[in-house]
């Protein structure tokens, strides 16, 4: 089997020897995939996996904006449908100055596998743009995704392509492109999701995916009988998914130790509380500030610049800011440090290494595809109340998102099982494969 995944990756890299992050997220996928694929007739001689590693169509495009001075300038714009075999192509856009070809068809990837976790019937895509909305005023980011939008909006539609928020874009840039979407194609549908709540968004879709990583993570806890009561729980990012796992956390009676962004981390050694958190929400959320600024104002908090938390002794640690930012060095602390968790509320936030040391302590580990799915559910349930032109309540959301994430956790345990302990990789892998792979099949070769 050793040798059919070193052939089957040799194949890949021979396309896509520049990806790096692309190649590590297949890579994880072909050494849980293949093996069970080799097991089952059905599957064996499809080269099911190899069409599923090339996207069904990459666009690139230049997106000019000028900025408040006048100045013109260009980016390059992004979406990579990769996979419509169970429903329109859905995933996030990401505008970062780290966004290339190699991060966006990881994360690609990750949604194609992370979407059919959902059981909602939605295909996995992404895009985004290297755009840098940091220190950007609120006009240079509509003209930017006005801008975007112009292109974007042909290649995308309720039923073809529905893109929503991931780094960089929130509920503000998404009502941006939405503007523009709606004034080009003069039709008001379900085309993003993640809108504002006043033009059809979902209740607890900011939330969900926050909620549903420790939905998940509370699931995992369970099958040890163990609970987020008094955990102490270690949390990176301080953005939409972090600042709601947070607040989950706390409502489940959980400690949270710490919050971090790229400018380094803030360790308040009594918790995080409501209070704290609803602050820290306000400085980040509505007055756009970083960690580094806002510290002064929270003086309870120790701030630790250019650093990151997984140092801190924790029970729980739940990264949820970035790929790789937690490595084998890192996952070596938390477990020497006693932790007994990892949830990532990211995509792919844990290095092979650390998913390694994760495995071999047998912690629990829950891979981002799993863990932070609640997002894209939310979004799946968004689109299902357009289509319907009804809302539901924030219990009716919450409770279905609660279902999904137990269906999730389930479905990972039944695949992931090994003598007693579950790899939930493993279990997600599998899993997110198996519905895609038939459809597929049942599609023919197209
Ligand atoms: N960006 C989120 C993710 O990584 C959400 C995508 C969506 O709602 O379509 O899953």
């Amino acid at each position: 089997m050793e040798q059919k995944i070193h052939d089957f990756m040799e194949l890949v890299k021979a396309r896509n020897s520049h990806e790096p992050e692309f190649m590590q997220a297949v890579q994880e996928v072909a050494e849980t995939v293949l093996p069970y694929i080799a097991q089952h007739d059905i599957y064996s001689g499809k080269n099911i996996l190899l069409r599923m590693v090339e996207p069904e169509r990459a666009i690139t495009f230049r997106v000019s904006w000028v900025d408040d001075e006048g100045e013109i300038h260009v980016n390059r714009g992004y979406r990579i449908q990769m996979n419509s075999a169970i429903g329109p192509y859905k995933g996030g856009l990401r505008f970062h100055p780290s966004v290339n070809m190699s991060i966006l068809k990881f994360l690609a990837f990750e949604q194609v596998f992370k979407n059919s976790l959902t059981t909602l019937p939605m295909g996995g895509g992404k895009g985004g743009s290297d755009f840098d909305p940091k220190g950007k005023s609120d006009a240079e980011i509509m003209r930017f995704c006005h801008s975007f939008m112009t292109e974007l909006c042909r290649h995308i539609g309720p039923n073809t392509d529905v893109p929503a928020g991931d780094i960089g874009v929130g509920a503000r840039e998404v009502g941006y492109l939405f503007g523009m979407y709606k004034k080009i194609r003069n039709e008001f549908t379900g085309v993003l999701t993640g809108k504002g709540l006043s033009w059809g968004g979902s209740l607890i879709r900011p939330e969900a995916t926050g909620y549903g990583t420790v939905y998940f993570a509370q699931s995992m806890l369970e099958t040890k009988g163990d609970s987020f009561k008094g955990k102490k729980v270690v949390i990176s990012g301080s953005g939409n998914v972090a600042q709601y796992a947070a607040e989950k956390v706390l409502h489940l009676g959980g400690t949270v130790l710490t919050l971090s962004d790229s400018s380094g981390f803030i360790y308040d050694k009594d918790g995080i509380d409501e209070d704290k958190l609803a602050h820290v929400m306000y400085l980040k959320n509505e007055k756009r500030v970083r960690i580094s600024e806002y510290v002064e104002k929270y003086p309870d908090a120790a701030f630790h610049p250019g650093k990151k938390p997984w140092g801190v002794a924790c029970d729980v640690a739940l990264p949820c800011a970035t790929q790789n930012e937690l490595d084998g060095e890192d996952a070596k602390a938390l477990l020497a440090n006693g932790c007994i968790a990892v949830a990532e509320g990211a995509n792919m936030p844990s290095t092979p290494e650390a998913i390694h040391a994760f495995h071999e302590h047998k912690i629990l580990f829950a891979p981002g595809k799993a863990s932070n799915a609640g997002g894209v559910a939310t979004s799946g349930l968004e689109m299902s109340q357009n289509s319907l032109r009804i809302s539901w309540t924030r219990d009716e959301v919450d409770e279905r998102l609660k279902g999904i994430m137990k269906n999730i956790h389930d479905m990972c345990v039944s695949y992931g099982e090994e003598n007693g302990y579950v790899n939930y990789v493993k279990g997600a892998n599998i899993g997110g494969f198996v519905k895609v792979a038939d459809a597929m099949l049942a599609q023919g070769v197209v």
